[in-house]
C-alpha cells in the first residue's frame, strides 16, 4: 500500500492542497526528523511528550525509563498520535497576515505495544541509534542485560498518517504586491557544528566519518 486510506482521523482540512498520504514522503519527515512529540490522553488529561524515535519499517520505535507515563500508556494498549515537524524557512509576506512558515511535518496515529524479547529490543536500540547517527550501531559498546531490562522500548505500527508541506514564496493579496516592502523567505536548516571531542578522550582520537560529515536529508528551501 503506497498511501494511507483518507478517513476521518487524517485528512487535512485546511488548505487540503497541502496534504498528502504518500508512505514515502510521510516516511522522508519520519526519518529526517531527530524527534517527534507524543500525544495520548489519560484520565481525560492530554499529554504531549517530545522524545526520540526511529522508523522500524511501518513501525515507529520509542524508548525510555519505566516508569515514564507514555510508555505505561502504550503497554495498556491505549491510542497515541505523534507529530513529526521539520521548519525549512521564515515566510515573510507583505502582509501580516500572510506570515507563515515553510516546513514538512506527518501526524502519525497509532497503538503499540512494549517489545519483550531481548532480540527484539536490541534491534529496537540499534534502530534507534542509527536514527540518530547512521554508522553508530558498529562503534559502540552494546547494552548489557541489566541496561537492557531498565530500557522500555515501545513499537507502534503506524495505523495512520497524513503529511502536510508548505513550500514557496509567501502568498500576499493582489493588491499588495505593489506595497514597498520586502518579502521572501529566509531558509532554515539544522546545520551541524564542529564536534567538540569529549576531554575524557586522549588527544589523538579523532571524530569518525559519520560525524564529521554529519547530515540530515535537505531542505526543499
Ligand atoms: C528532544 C528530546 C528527546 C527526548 N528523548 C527521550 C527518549 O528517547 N526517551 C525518554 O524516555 N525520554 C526522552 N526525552 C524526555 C521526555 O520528554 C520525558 O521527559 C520523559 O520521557 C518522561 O519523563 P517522566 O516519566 O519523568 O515524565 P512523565 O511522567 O511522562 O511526565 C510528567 C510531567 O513532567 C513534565 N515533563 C515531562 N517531560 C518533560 C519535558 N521533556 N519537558 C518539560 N516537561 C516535561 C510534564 O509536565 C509531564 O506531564 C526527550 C526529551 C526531549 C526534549
Amino acid at each position: 500500500m503506497t498511501e494511507f486510506p483518507l478517513d476521518e482521523r487524517n485528512r487535512v482540512r485546511r488548505l487540503p492542497e497541502r496534504g498528502w498520504y504518500e508512505r514515502d514522503l510521510i516516511y522522508q519527515i519520519v526519518d529526517e526528523a531527530l524527534y517527534c512529540h507524543v500525544a495520548f490522553v489519560q484520565d481525560r488529561q492530554p499529554f504531549v511528550i517530545p522524545t526520540i524515535h526511529a522508523r522500524w519499517d511501518d513501525t515507529l520505535v520509542l524508548h525510555g525509563a519505566p516508569a515514564s507515563r507514555l510508555l505505561k500508556h502504550i503497554q495498556a494498549g491505549e491510542p497515541v498520535s505523534v507529530a513529526v515537524t521539520l521548519l525549512d524557512g521564515l515566510v515573510l509576506a507583505r502582509s501580516a497576515f500572510h506570515h507563515s512558515m515553510n516546513y514538512r511535518s506527518a501526524v502519525l496515529f497509532g497503538r503499540g505495544r512494549l517489545l519483550a524479547a531481548e532480540e527484539d529490543k536490541l534491534r529496537a536500540l540499534e534502530v534507534l541509534t542509527e536514527h540518530l547517527a547512521p554508522g553508530r550501531w558498529k562503534d559502540v559498546r552494546r547494552p548489557t542485560r541489566q541496561e537492557l531490562k531498565a530500557t522500555w522500548v515501545a513499537a507502534i505500527p503506524i495505523e495512520s498518517a497524513s503529511a502536510k508541506v508548505r513550500s514557496g514564496p509567501p502568498k500576499d493579496d493582489a493588491e499588495d504586491y505593489a506595497l514597498p516592502i520586502w518579502a521572501g523567505v529566509l531558509p532554515l536548516q539544522l546545520v551541524p557544528q564542529e564536534p567538540v571531542a569529549d576531554p575524557q578522550l586522549g588527544p589523538d582520537s579523532a571524530a569518525p566519518d559519520y560525524i564529521v560529515h554529519y547530515a540530515r536529508g535537505g531542505s526543499p528551501g
